[in-house]
């Protein structure tokens, strides 16, 4: 899986923000000025619907660090999002939140 791959630095990324939960690197392909994902720790969490009372402190962790981590970018306004499903454009299928800003999103 790619993002555990970028994680095990077995693939290269532009990151911006690390801790012991997550990890924050620069979209690969924008859809905005600046576009970061932001990526728990845990592989096995596919998306939201893989959320449970056991692991929701990646949710917590993440809301936690977004503001700083807008903020590091230069932030103010921001967008943030996640893919649940094929269906609603989700390809990559280890959680992940897009932090979109900087102009158009
Ligand atoms: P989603 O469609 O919500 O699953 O989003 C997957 C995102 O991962 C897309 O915006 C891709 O551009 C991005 N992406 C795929 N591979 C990489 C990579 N190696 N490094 C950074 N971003 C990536």
């Amino acid at each position: 899986m790619i993002f555990q791959k970028i994680i095990n630095r077995e693939v290269p990324s532009d990151i911006v923000y690390e801790d012991d939960y997550l990890i924050a690197f620069k979209d690969v392909n924008p859809k905005a000025k600046v576009h970061v994902l932001i990526v728990p720790k845990d592989s096995s969490i596919q998306n939201l619907n893989d959320i449970n009372k056991g692991n929701i402190y990646y949710i917590e962790k993440i809301f936690l660090a977004v503001p700083s981590i807008a903020a590091s970018l230069g932030l103010t306004d921001y967008k943030l999002l996640t893919n649940c499903g094929r269906g609603a454009g989700q390809e990559i299928f280890h959680l992940h939140f897009h932090l979109m800003g900087g102009g158009p999103c």
